[in-house]
């Protein structure tokens, strides 16, 4: 086993060093070894199976089948109560694809009318599969036949009875700690989960996007990753050592002493920086000219309160209620009901302690599709997404509406509509939540008639007809998530065009200026739930612009605080109107970096 370089030997044609360029999805540095994960997929036996025999191999594969879903359906019941909350929905994207006819029956017939064996016959079938996912335009809908592998490949491992390919203990001459980098075409995010209590503290991947939901899963592990280095799997060879710099999408293979060395003592400073930024969480979020900024947390399920008061969050701002709803039905369920809801809603008010929790209503659609409501939009960026699909399915909205106003019985809850941009919806958005009111009132039940209820910037069109929403709206909240995609014209899950998903374009910058501004001025709070709030490199730029409440992943907050805390307003606020006033993007650039070197 080749030994760190620097240590030891630094010979043979394994340890050739070179560096590879993709895609960065998670941050921070990783070194370790390179534990390859070989496809099951490719090499499969091909034989004719004889007449008497097809039925017995079709049981085969039957059996195969039902074996995966069960495996899903355990790695479901044993997720831990902590696991990301896409993990769940990503094990039943998996089940769903399981359960369809193009791979729970095509292949059967292939096995009966050609009389391949199993494996082949899936193969078979899934190769014709990808070769019409291949045709598809839409970025995000083609990465989903890895999807379709990454399911192929569990059927394949249960038939040639090969389970997961698991790292063999580490047992290095020198003792070192187990510290070991996944290297592979593509990892399923279910088999992700075979990793997290291991000695996994890194992948790599020839294949998939920064929007990958192999790639979603990295970064709400906090684990460097760096994907779509076409070659990587066949490039690195097994315990060969590797850097991975997350924040780069760069991977070195084999570094130099004088490299590996570098990089050690960088990731020392960030993980001496990460410990001393726990220092900070009940150090009030107070800029040094005294002005105090409220950090919120971004949730999807109740469960990510824990997180969000560990990292010192004073409130909710933004709670994704659709992954309540999302994904149930591979498990059978139907959309959750009012006393789910209820409950669900009630039990994130009572873990934040009398911290305010905002919960958004129904934001399906685009890629977050509801199953039952899944259809082919051309544009479903554009399609009957958020609220726009609430207004058309007025009972399951007014459902959701009940279940949020009874919880505001328990705590003080706000409502937040997302992807608003015509007066009459705000207008029938009120009306509604007014006839539930009334509806709770008439059955006796509690609920704060004073509930706030605020919209969501994120639709250009929002942003440049403020007093529309000024006028009948409590508060504001920025998605700048969704505004970039919508100013800019570039679908935010496709990473042919991520390299102009630009937070600092003027464009983008003159629409969250101009809310920040325009609402304030009206009495209204405004905070910015979209990445950019959770983007230490934007804080300032934010505070220069006014903006006085963030809302973000727990992970980033702590960080977000100690530059809020190193910060000047008033220095801040004279570069950022400069800023504003150029339209000159690379200008921009330089001066937005100057602001954090201040
Ligand atoms: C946004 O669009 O910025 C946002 C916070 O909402 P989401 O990312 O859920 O669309
Ligand atoms: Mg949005």
């Amino acid at each position: 086993m080749p030994r760190e370089p620097g240590i030891g030997r630094h010979t043979g044609a394994s340890m050739a060093s070179f560096t590879l360029h993709g895609i960065p999805v998670s941050r921070g540095i990783a070194i370790g070894r390179a534990h390859l994960l070989t496809p099951a997929a490719l090499d499969v036996k091909h034989y004719l199976v004889p007449e008497e025999q097809v039925e017995a191999e079709v049981r085969r594969l039957q059996d195969a089948i039902a074996k995966v879903h069960r495996d899903l359906q355990d790695l479901w019941t044993d997720l831990p109560k902590d696991a990301p909350t896409e993990l769940g929905a990503f094990i039943d994207v998996h089940a769903l694809i399981l359960s369809d006819p193009m791979i729970s029956e095509a292949p059967l017939d292939i096995i009966r009318s050609r009389h391949y064996n199993a494996e082949w016959a899936l193969v078979t079938q899934i190769d014709e599969l990808s070769a019409q996912f291949d045709e598809i335009e839409d970025e995000y809908l083609r990465e989903r036949k890895h999807d379709i592998q990454q399911v192929a490949e569990r059927v394949l491992k249960v038939l040639m009875g090969t389970a997961l390919s698991v790292p063999p203990p580490f047992t290095d001459e020198d003792q070192a700690p187990p510290q070991m980098i996944v290297v592979a075409h593509d990892i399923s995010p279910a088999d992700m989960l075979g990793f997290r209590d291991r000695s996994f503290i890194g992948f790599v991947t020839d294949v998939g996007g920064q929007n990958s939901h192999t790639a979603i899963v990295a970064r709400s592990l906090d684990i460097p990753a760096a994907v779509g280095l076409s070659h990587a799997s066949r490039l690195i060879e097994q315990d060969d050592w590797l850097i991975i710099d997350g924040d780069a999408g760069v991977v070195i293979c084999n570094p130099s002493p004088l490299v590996m060395g570098q990089y050690r003592a960088r990731q020392a400073v960030l993980m001496k920086a990460r410990k001393r930024l726990l220092k900070l969480k009940k150090t009030p979020a107070i800029t040094k000219d005294g002005t105090a900024i409220k950090l919120m947390a971004n949730i999807e399920l109740p469960d990510d309160c824990a997180g969000a008061l560990e990292a010192g969050a004073v409130g909710v701002g933004l709670f994704r209620s659709e992954f309540l709803f999302m994904g149930r039905g591979a498990q059978g369920l139907q959309i959750p009901g009012e006393d789910e809801q209820f409950e669900q809603y009630r039990k994130a008010v009572v873990a934040m302690k009398g911290r305010p929790v905002t919960i958004r209503t129904l934001d399906v659609g685009a890629d977050k599709p509801l199953d039952q409501t899944e259809h082919t939009a051309l544009n479903p960026a554009l399609g009957l997404r958020a609220i726009r699909y609430c207004l058309a399915e007025p009972q399951l909205f007014l459902t959701q509406l009940r279940a949020i106003l009874r919880a505001s019985a328990f705590g003080k809850v706000r409502m937040l509509i997302p992807m608003l941009a015509h007066a009459f919806e705000i207008d029938q958005t009120l009306n509604m939540i007014e006839q539930a009111k009334a509806q709770l009132r008439d059955e006796h039940i509690k609920y704060d008639e004073a509930i706030e209820v605020g919209a969501m910037i994120e639709i250009p069109a929002a942003a440049l007809a403020l007093p529309m929403f000024v006028r009948r709206m409590d508060f504001l909240s920025i998605g700048t998530n969704d505004l970039i995609q919508y100013t800019l014209a570039i679908d935010r899950v496709d990473y042919e065009v991520a390299h102009l998903y630009n937070p600092l374009h003027p464009a983008v910058l003159h629409l969250i200026a101009s809310t920040i501004a325009t609402g304030q001025k009206a009495g209204l709070d405004v905070a910015v739930c979209g990445e950019m709030a959770g983007d230490v490199k934007l804080t300032r730029l934010l505070l220069g612009m006014g903006l006085r409440e963030f809302s973000m992943h727990p992970a980033q907050l702590l960080s977000v605080k100690q530059e809020i805390l190193n910060s000047d307003l008033g220095a801040i606020t004279s570069r950022t109107r400069r800023i504003l006033r150029s339209m000159e993007p690379s200008e921009i650039a330089t001066a937005v970096e100057q602001l954090q070197a201040l």
